[in-house]
């Protein structure tokens, strides 16, 4: 069984036990870094940017977002400061890690001509394995998904396997629940279960901010053995548990999730559709943050001296019109059913085509979207309405 499926894609709730749980300081974080870097990873964390939180290479404690939370809602994205400094007391930003493992634009050749002479010149795979900081159970679902699309079929994506294969996952259990997260309704969070290599629990205790710390795979029992380290003690290991109940019981949206597909696939012809069609800008910003969906499309490129031409990879959205351009038209040409196409998709036939749903309840799309439109309301609209066209 490949490295993929062995670690990520373990049944929700199997637990690895590899070690018993451990307490370490903030400090002992730094070490933490230093361990990651010191063994050739390239090291990305959440830090501060634009008045968001974003994921990007890191080196030091100090870029973590201490003392930042956020406050979010359908179409609003605030950061406020804490009354603590707490280093991971905020939910998610606009980025996901499928910034780093499905990167936005891949150039996937490039013909040189120099002379009489034409070289093919192909991407070359990145130098370095990636380390992720602060990844959260929702996160390790999503990677565990795009690991299913882009890895699991007929043929492979050469280009995410070689970003996805040796990356190393710190994973931190959520003690701060956003507005709009809905995690625990798609069974995805907010405790991580499986797919990392160290997770942490921020806790407060008497000597100030400290984590209760578990290995999850060999790498990680690695790394953690060579930090300054302690056992958890009792009273540690309870506060951990009520920091994940305090976040599950703070969640905020919910949406039923046990019979999505059939109630979408009951009600494709429902007017909700036609109501939704008249706020959607059809921008494609849900889809940019939404870290599953996974649609990229292909363009040439030439210089116009005509000596370099390159063929790159980008990613693109369901909500444009050129995306299901076919001749003599788009398939989907109205704002109605291309956000149909993305909800169900999403939520209903996602589950025919990979065996999960494509939606791990993040949040993002409802932050995100300019005008607020939230998918957690629009299937209620449809559930509450008692129809079943179709
Ligand atoms: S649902 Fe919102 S984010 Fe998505 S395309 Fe429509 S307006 Fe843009
Ligand atoms: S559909 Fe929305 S809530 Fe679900 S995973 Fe994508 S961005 Fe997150």
């Amino acid at each position: 069984m490949s490295l993929w499926m062995t670690r990520l894609s373990q049944p929700p709730g199997k637990r690895h036990t590899m070690v018993e749980k451990v307490t370490v300081t903030v400090d002992a974080l730094q070490a933490l870094l230093d361990q990651l870097k010191g063994r050739g990873y390239r090291v990305i964390g959440p830090t501060v940017r634009d008045q968001t939180i974003v994921y990007d290479e890191i080196d030091s404690l100090a870029e973590l977002p201490r003392g930042w939370t956020d406050e979010q809602e359908g179409g609003h994205y605030r950061l406020v400061r804490r009354e603590d400094d707490a280093l991971f007391g905020f939910a998610v930003g606009p980025h996901s890690w499928k910034k780093f493992l499905h990167a936005p634009i891949v150039e996937l050749w490039k013909v040189v001509r120099n002379g009489e002479d034409v070289s093919i010149v192909a991407e070359s795979p990145p130098d370095q394995r990636f380390a992720f900081i602060g990844v959260r159970a929702c996160e390790l679902h999503a990677i565990a998904i795009q690991d299913r699309v882009l890895l699991g079929g007929q043929y492979p994506d050469s280009h995410y396997r070689a970003r996805r294969e040796g990356a190393f996952f710190v994973a931190i259990n959520c003690g701060e629940a956003g507005g709009t997260c809905f995690c625990q309704s798609m069974n995805t969070g907010p405790a991580v279960e499986s797919g990392y290599d160290i997770s942490l629990t921020e806790i407060v205790t008497e000597s100030g901010r400290s984590f209760v710390t578990e290995a999850g795979s060999e790498a990680g029992l690695q790394v953690l053995a060579a930090l300054p380290r302690r056992p958890a003690m009792d009273e540690e290991i309870a506060q951990a548990k009520a920091v994940i109940s305090r976040t599950a019981a703070a969640m905020g949206r919910q949406m039923r999730s046990d019979d999505l597909r059939e109630l979408l696939e009951r009600n494709l012809d429902h007017p909700r559709w036609d109501d939704v069609a008249k706020r959607c800008l059809t921008c494609g910003n849900c889809t940019m943050v939404c870290p599953t969906c996974f649609c990229t499309s292909v363009e040439d490129s030439s210089d116009l001296a005509g000596e370099t031409a390159s063929r790159s990879r980008r990613w693109d959205s369901c909500f444009t019109m050129d995306f299901s351009y076919i001749h003599g038209g788009s398939v989907r040409a109205s704002a109605r059913s291309r956000y149909r196409q993305w909800m169900t998709h999403k939520l209903a036939f996602w589950v025919d085509q990979f065996g999960t749903s494509g939606c791990v309840g993040c949040g993002r799309c409802i932050t995100w979207c300019p005008v607020g439109i939230d998918i957690t309301e629009e299937v209620r609209a449809i559930r509450d309405s008692g129809s079943t066209e179709g």
